[in-house]
């Protein structure tokens, strides 16, 4: 009788522990219209691609060894991911390295699945891999209702200055904390036939909550960490800017769809140092 009675509890525990992961990923409703909106992909210099959506920015870098993804857009991305992928004439299963700029779901939305799908290794910020492996719940600033993506697993957990590589592509994480405690800018150099780039996909340093600094106890270092990574960027050197989201860098105003390949419209010192000093004075007014 006891011992039957213990297989119930088993069974019960098995199947709400199957129910807390496999029901409670809830992305939070009413994103914007352009997060799922499809924009055609295309080739920003180089091997490096963009195949995200109307806002959301993911990156493909191609090699002979594979490719690598840089975000994923929301769970919802998937197929617009697959279809720009097919578009270019690049194979899905060909991805063997996942990056994100951020563990919020509106950049791993999908990573979970691809990783399943296609056995990549996912590489994530040492201070984002807790939230990426509980789907976000323990974010300081989104968290706290349950995963808003599905929970997944880092494979290498990466630190300010490592180098990923794959191929002949040497890609620099840089750790720019505060808009997740684990945000991070990747900077690499793509070429061209004789021509060199070097690119910067930043995380731009936005404000998420809109508690007062010094209310956020589970982040004491977090302005101290946005201060940080302010400073930091502002000293980089690059020659084209891109980001999180497509807004931040301007995407629409430099590329129309099906415009020409040209890398130099994304060559925009200028519109990153205007970025940089506007964020620089929201966190100057900010508690
Ligand atoms: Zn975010």
């Amino acid at each position: 009788m006891l011992k039957h009675h213990f297989h119930i509890v088993t069974v019960i525990l098995f199947f709400s522990s199957f129910i807390a992961t496999a029901q409670q990923v809830k992305e939070p409703k009413d994103t914007p219209v352009e997060w799922s909106k499809p924009y055609p992909p295309f080739r920003i210099a180089g091997n490096l691609y963009y195949i995200g959506t109307d806002d959301l920015a993911c990156y493909l870098i191609v090699t002979p060894k594979g490719n690598i993804l840089i975000n994923t857009g929301l769970a919802a991305s998937l197929p617009l991911i697959k279809a720009n992928l097919k578009t270019l004439g690049f194979k899905f299963n060909d991805i063997r390295i996942l990056l994100t700029t951020q563990a919020h779901y509106d950049h791993m939305g999908a990573m979970s699945e691809i990783k399943k799908a296609t056995g990549a290794k996912l590489m994530v910020n040492e201070k984002d891999a807790a939230v990426a492996a509980d789907g976000g719940s323990s974010d300081y600033a989104l968290g706290g209702h349950g995963p808003t993506f599905e929970p997944v697993k880092t494979d290498r957990l990466l630190h300010n200055g490592d180098v990923i590589k794959l191929g002949d592509m040497r890609l620099v994480m840089l750790h720019h904390p505060g808009h997740t405690k684990g945000s991070s800018s990747f900077l690499f150099d793509v070429k061209d036939g004789g021509r060199k780039y070097k690119v910067l996909i930043a995380n731009m340093p936005t404000i998420v909550t809109d508690k007062k600094f010094s209310e956020v106890h589970t982040y004491p270092d977090i302005a101290r960490d946005y201060a940080y990574t302010i400073s930091a960027m502002k000293k980089l050197t690059f020659d084209i800017w891109l980001a999180s989201h497509s807004s931040q860098f301007g995407l629409h105003s430099k590329n129309k769809p099906g415009s020409p390949y040209n890398p130099a419209a994304f060559i925009d010192k200028t519109g990153y140092d205007k970025a940089m000093n506007d964020l620089e004075d929201q966190l100057s007014k900010k508690d």
